[in-house]
């Protein structure tokens, strides 16, 4: 059973990342991953582009393939929702571009619900992280009572990311985060959050695929064979990067609220 390396999660210039998404797949490929997601905040007008270049690749003998996804900014907090083999205008990536846009806060439950419904994954993202719109351990649990055994199988929590490791807290969060996916029987990814192209690939989640097929992605989702893998330590020049990112991030937060 092949080990594939993969970045679940992360932003391109589509929202607040600065990274083409094939800028992303050449990074992607060159840090030896074999599934790459993109997950812009409510829009999945990056998807097309990451979908091609991973063709592109695969045309050329590279094993790559894309996860196609959205960062939806729920009521709750963030979630990554993905779509293992849909093409970017689905009605299922369109479905999760439109809960989240217009700062129209869809419910968590609701996305999470439609998601896992329609064959997708849910990711609840650096959780209880303070400032950058997280998803609390106590809503998670209340979510996930909601489920039945099976749904939960294609829920995973993000007990690590490059964005939760700036925060301070971090061991307290992750070892809380391990107890709740234990508990309800939720997958632990790990992904970087990258903002910029030389990030991608920094944290990574192993799936220990059939194959490199869509189909083989979801399954072993569901199956439970995805764990946290390697990532590689922050440098205090990536730390200056990442901190810089927040605080524009903030700033245009700030902005857009008092209009
Ligand atoms: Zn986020
Ligand atoms: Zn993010």
């Amino acid at each position: 059973m092949p080990r594939i390396k993969a970045e679940t999660h992360g932003h391109s210039v589509y929202s607040d990342g600065r990274g083409s998404p094939s800028d992303i797949v050449n990074q992607a490929i060159k840090s030896g991953l074999g599934i790459i997601a993109l997950t812009d905040h409510n829009t999945t007008r990056g998807l097309g582009e990451l979908i091609e270049a991973t063709k592109r690749a695969q045309n050329q003998g590279t094993n790559i393939i894309a996860l196609p996804g959205v960062e939806v900014t729920t009521n709750k907090g963030h979630v990554g929702v993905y779509f293992p083999g849909r093409e970017a205008g689905s009605p299922q990536l369109r479905w999760a571009e439109k809960a989240g846009e217009h700062n129209w806060r869809p419910s968590l439950v609701d996305v999470v619900k439609y998601t896992l419904d329609h064959n997708g994954v849910v990711v609840f993202n650096h959780p209880e992280t303070p400032h950058i719109g997280s998803v609390r351990f106590d809503d998670i649990k209340r979510v996930a009572e909601s489920l039945s055994d099976l749904q939960r199988r294609g829920a995973g929590i993000e007990v690590f990311s490059w964005m939760g490791q700036i925060i301070p807290g971090v061991s307290q969060r992750e070892e809380q985060a391990h107890k709740v996916a234990a508990d309800y029987g939720m997958r632990e990814v790990a992904g970087t959050d990258y903002h910029r192209p030389p990030h991608v690939g920094s944290q990574q989640t192993i799936f220990e695929a059939r194959n490199f097929t869509s189909e083989a992605i979801l399954e072993a989702f569901y199956e439970g064979k995805v764990y946290p893998g390697e990532g590689r330590p922050m440098t205090l020049f990536d730390r200056a990067q990442i901190v810089s990112d927040l605080s524009i991030g903030f700033a245009q937060g700030l902005l857009a609220s008092k209009s």
